[in-house]
């Protein structure tokens, strides 16, 4: 998609802090992060959000879903307890409507989220 501010990172357009590229997934991280991990992981491909990827029943929710974990792995997280978080919508705070996976530890977080 050519506005698509992730496509673009996506495409090495814009620049981004790459933590690791799996396949069909990338991982960077977040411009202002909320932890001290904070970490974006999404499809290469265009989905606009969480309904859209796992509507495109091709794998790639799993691909997505296993690079949230490489990514906490390769963060030194996975052990402590990371928190993977899809807004999905305006009303749950999704800003950029190109689907993306927030990884987020590296602190104790709180339960319920605002
Ligand atoms: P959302 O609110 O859609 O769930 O999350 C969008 C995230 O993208 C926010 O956490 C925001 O900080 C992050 N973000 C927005 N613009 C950029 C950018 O240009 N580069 C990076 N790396 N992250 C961005």
């Amino acid at each position: 998609m050519t506005d698509c501010l992730f496509c673009k990172i996506v495409a090495r357009e814009l620049p981004a802090d790459i933590v690791l590229e799996a396949g069909r997934a990338l991982a960077f991280r977040d411009i202002n992060p909320q932890a001290p991990t904070h970490v974006l992981v999404v499809p290469k491909a265009h989905y606009e959000n969480a309904a859209a990827l796992a509507a495109a029943d091709d794998g790639l929710a799993d691909d997505v879903l296993k690079t949230c974990h490489a990514v906490a792995v390769k963060e030194g997280i996975a052990e402590s307890g990371y928190r993977i978080v899809f807004n999905t919508g305006p009303q749950a705070g999704q800003t950029v409507f190109h689907v993306h996976a927030h990884v987020l530890g590296g602190r104790a977080l709180n339960w319920p989220p605002g």
